[in-house]
């Protein structure tokens, strides 16, 4: 192949879309390689038994006008035309937890007054969590669309802190402390690591406006590929990229299972970075850098139901909700394979012209790779009667938890799929099918952190393994990882005047 192309993007998922759509934006000539038959990697969907369902994006946050979210896709020219539906303004979560129900809702100031409500004898607690977690949000400059300084969002002052411990610090109350924690599943948050950074740019950008997609998430998918075809640019699925070429330090090219070979000026791995070094020959890279990245650690994983239900037999409900067993949100740091599941978050898709009952049911609960460990080199779909059997008993242990807080479910599923962590590795390409990709560690910071420069002058990374998942951190990362090229500061001059 003859082609030389300004940008090769390896992985299609949010990460390598949106970077696609900026740089070609910008006059890049920009080839998106993707190892799937779908591209979007976690954006994707997928048709069981008369429903479609989604893969991971359930909802986004920030996409009221003028928030970060809106504004971005707004630059990206993509936001008139995606389909949302905005999440119940009065409690868009709702947190079981061990017996009693809270509501989440939209705006800092209504979160404000409904903790006070929930909790009246907490409000010094209460207005010292609100202003923590607004400074911690209004130190990141890119989070605010401000210029910046520095590419490495690794010295914010948060990334040092854990947030278990400041919750613990700012009030002896667990109650208090577990429903400031209850969107754990939307990070999955670990009492022993997880950054106060990562809760509260998560927790902010729900609370400021909480957004579910109108019939799936691969409108982003779509959307987004559209505008880097309509740019000329170039993407080819089930091409998986097995190998990088070099020249004096620098990358040529690289090669692919179907055995092409694909010549550009610049990389952008989009995929796990530890795949990605895995790839590059060792004369590239610093020993210590390859072991640190390497040995990154990954969140969790999970293990998911999506049902189909009988007609009008299940209430549509425009929010979200997370059952915790037990007065603990911080099910990670206690997870036992013989007491699971004791945790489940439950999503109700939208789908045009329906708004009364829901005909289709997503439910998530974390699962350790550890746990299907034994079948992990078996093909897809050729797994044997054991892991179908396990599969099937796991699945009727969570429905049976979930039927408990829902009795309407009982006799009115009429479908079944079911996602292990090997179906997230499998179809994401995250080592161990790590939901969110790379842990961050606050005692660590630096060490967790991947930035989008590698020593190579023309391969950067991209994507939810930077510095934060989601649509909102992969959408950060894009703007690191393009801003290399065209300039961040630039970039973010832009994107505010769109
Ligand atoms: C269960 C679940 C629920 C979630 N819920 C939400 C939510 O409600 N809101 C939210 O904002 N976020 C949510 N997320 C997180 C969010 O979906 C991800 O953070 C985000 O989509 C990751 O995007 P990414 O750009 O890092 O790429 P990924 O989605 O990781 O895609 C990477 C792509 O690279 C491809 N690839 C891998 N290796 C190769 C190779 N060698 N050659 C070519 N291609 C390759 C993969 O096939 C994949 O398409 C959820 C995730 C999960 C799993």
């Amino acid at each position: 192949m003859d082609t030389m192309y300004d940008v090769l993007i390896i992985g299609s998922g949010l990460g390598g879309l949106e970077c696609g759509t900026i740089l070609s934006k910008h006059g890049y000539n920009v080839c998106v390689l993707e190892k799937n038959s779908k591209l979007g990697g976690t954006l994707q969907g997928f048709n069981s038994h008369g429903c479609r369902f989604g893969t991971g994006m359930h909802y986004i946050g920030s996409l009221d006008k003028g928030q970060v979210i809106d504004k971005t896709f707004r630059y990206l020219g993509i936001r008139d035309q995606l389909n949302m539906k905005r999440m119940d303004p009065f409690g868009f979560d709702v947190f079981h937890i061990a017996g009693k129900e809270y509501a989440c809702p939209m705006g800092m100031e209504a979160f404000k007054e409904q903790l006070y409500s929930y909790f009246p004898k907490e409000n010094e607690a209460i207005s010292k969590y609100v202003l923590e977690m607004k400074q911690a949000t209004d130190e990141v400059d890119l989070y605010n669309l401000r210029p910046i300084n520095s590419s490495i969002s690794g010295n914010n002052k948060s990334l040092s802190k854990g947030v278990f411990g400041l919750l613990d610090e700012l009030t002896p109350n667990r109650e208090l402390q577990n429903v400031l924690g209850a969107h754990n599943f939307a990070y999955a948050g670990q009492k022993e690591k997880t950054p106060f950074y990562t809760h509260a740019l998560i927790q902010k950008h729900f609370i400021d406006s909480a957004w579910k997609f109108v019939d799936g998430s691969e409108q982003l998918t779509n959307l987004l590929a559209g505008k880097i075809r309509e740019a000329g640019g170039t993407i080819i699925n089930k091409e998986k990229v097995t190998g990088f070429m070099h020249e004096e330090g620098k990358l040529t090219g690289v090669k692919t299972a179907n055995g092409h070979a694909f010549r550009a000026k610049h990389f952008i791995a989009n995929i796990h970075p530890a795949l990605a070094v895995q790839m590059l020959d060792e004369s590239l890279l610093r020993p210590s850098y390859r072991n640190r990245v390497a040995r990154l650690e990954n969140t969790i994983s999970a293990f998911s139901l999506h049902l189909t239900l009988k007609e009008n037999t299940f209430k549509y409900r425009n929010n979200n909700y997370h059952y915790y067993k037990h007065p603990d949100v911080w099910y990670t740091s206690y997870y036992s394979e013989k007491a699971w599941p004791e945790f489940f978050y439950l999503f109700v898709p939208a789908t045009s012209g329906q708004d009364k009952y829901a005909r289709c049911l997503s439910i998530h609960t974390y699962m350790k790779f550890d746990e299907v460990a034994q079948w992990k080199d078996l093909p897809l779909r050729h797994r044997g009667a054991d892991y179908e059997a396990w599969k099937t008993a796991k699945a009727e242990k969570l429905l049976q938890l979930v039927t408990e807080q829902f009795p309407e479910l009982k006799g009115n599923v009429t479908g079944m799929n079911v996602s292990t962590p090997l179906t997230f590795r499998d179809y994401i390409g995250t080592p161990n099918g790590g939901i969110y990709g790379t842990l961050k560690d606050f005692h660590q910071p630096m060490a967790s952190y991947v930035g989008p420069k590698t020593r190579i002058p023309n391969l950067f990374f991209t994507g939810q393994n930077l510095n934060l998942h989601g649509a909102l951190g992969v959408s950060m990362s894009s703007l690191l990882t393009c801003g290399e090229l065209i300039g961040l500061n630039h970039l973010i001059e832009q994107i505010n005047e769109a």
